[in-house]
C-alpha cells in the first residue's frame, strides 16, 4: 500500500470508528442550514436514564474556526459532539459558548479543554456555575469523568454583558445576554449568514418550559425575541423551527396562563398544592413532562408573584 492509500485507509478507519461511536450513542446530527449543525436532545426528564442527552446542542463552522454551542449533559455527550465536529471539519474549535448554566447544557465543556477554545457565556454565568458546581458534582457525578471533580465544570473565560460579536472567519455570530428570564444567565446566538437564532432555553417546544429565573422576565424576553428577523430558530429543547413567532406564541400561552393562574390562586389565598392542581391546567395537553416540571414552575411563580 502506498503512502497516499495508507492515508486514505487511516481516514476511513477513523471515520468508521467515529461513526460507530456515534451510532452507539445514538448521536443524531443534522445540518438545517449551511454550516449550522444541530444535535437534537431527547424529551426525557432530568432524572431519567439518558438525561444527559436532553438539550439541543451543536456547532457552527466558519472559514477560520468552529463555535460549539452548548456541550450536553455529560462528558460522554461532549465527546460525541466533539467527534461530530471532527467528522465535519478539520478547523479548530475556537469557542465553546454556553447558553446558560443548566446541567444539560454545560457538563460536556471539559471534553473540549484540549482544543484550548475560549469558553464564552453570560456575565452572570461564572457566578451561577460557582453556585452550582458542588451540586453538579454530587448529583451528576456519574455524568463526569471518574472521579467526578469540580474542575471539570468549566466556567467562561470570556463573558457577555450585553452584546458581543464573535468572528469565525467570514461568519459573524452576534451574542446577546438577557436579563433574568428562563435563568439568570440566558444568552442567545444569532448567525447573520443564515438568519439562524440559537435561543438556548428561552424557547422550549413540546417539552414544558422550566422556570428557574423569572416568569415576568421571560414574558418580556419573548416580546423582544418576537421582533427579531429570524429564518431558523434552534430552541433549547424541541424541534428546530422556521416559524419563531408561532413557537414563541405557544410558549407564551403557557407562561401567561402560569402567571395569571398563580395570581388568581394567591388572591384567593389558596395553598401551593391547590395552585399546582388548578393553575394553567388547560395547557396540560399541549406539553410533555407536565408532572415533573409544572409543580416546580408554580412554586417559582408563587415566590415571584406573592409580594407584588
Ligand atoms: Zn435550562
Amino acid at each position: 500500500m502506498g503512502a497516499a492509500e495508507s492515508r486514505i485507509a487511516q481516514r476511513l478507519l477513523a471515520c468508521l470508528m467515529l461513526c460507530a461511536a456515534n451510532a452507539g450513542y445514538g448521536f443524531n446530527l443534522s445540518e438545517p442550514s449551511t454550516g449550522i449543525f444541530v444535535h437534537s436532545g431527547r424529551q426525557l426528564a432530568l432524572d431519567a436514564p439518558g438525561h444527559d442527552d436532553i438539550a439541543n446542542i451543536g456547532f457552527i463552522v466558519g472559514r477560520k474556526c468552529v463555535a460549539v454551542i452548548d456541550s450536553g449533559g455529560s462528558m460522554r455527550i461532549g465527546r460525541a459532539l466533539r467527534g461530530a465536529v471532527m467528522q465535519h471539519t478539520a478547523l479548530p474549535v475556537c469557542y465553546v459558548i454556553n447558553t446558560h448554566v443548566h446541567v444539560d447544557h454545560v457538563l460536556g465543556n471539559a471534553a473540549f479543554k484540549g482544543d484550548r477554545p475560549s469558553f464564552v457565556g453570560h456575565a452572570a454565568l461564572s457566578q451561577a456555575m460557582a453556585r452550582s458546581r458542588e451540586f453538579f458534582v454530587t448529583q451528576y457525578g456519574g455524568d463526569l469523568d471518574s472521579p467526578p471533580s469540580a474542575d471539570q465544570i468549566i466556567a467562561p473565560d470570556r463573558t457577555v454583558e450585553s452584546e458581543v460579536t464573535l468572528d469565525l472567519g467570514g461568519r459573524q455570530l452576534a451574542l446577546r445576554a438577557w436579563p433574568t428570564a428562563h435563568s439568570d444567565c440566558d444568552l442567545t446566538i444569532f448567525d447573520a449568514q443564515t438568519g439562524t437564532l440559537w435561543t438556548g432555553d428561552l424557547l422550549f417546544l413540546e417539552r414544558l418550559p422550566a422556570v428557574d429565573g423569572s416568569v415576568k422576565g421571560w414574558l418580556k424576553a419573548l416580546d423582544e425575541l418576537a421582533h427579531m428577523r429570524v429564518k431558523l430558530a434552534v430552541p433549547g429543547h424541541g424541534p428546530i423551527t422556521h416559524d419563531l413567532a408561532a413557537s414563541l406564541a405557544t410558549e407564551r400561552g403557557y407562561l401567561q396562563a402560569l402567571t395569571a393562574g398563580t395570581r388568581d390562586e394567591l388572591s384567593q389565598g389558596k395553598s401551593p398544592q391547590e395552585a399546582i392542581e388548578r393553575v394553567a391546567v388547560a395547557q396540560k395537553p399541549h406539553w410533555l413532562l407536565w408532572d415533573s416540571v409544572h409543580p416546580h414552575n408554580v412554586m417559582r411563580a408563587i415566590q415571584e408573584l406573592e409580594w407584588e
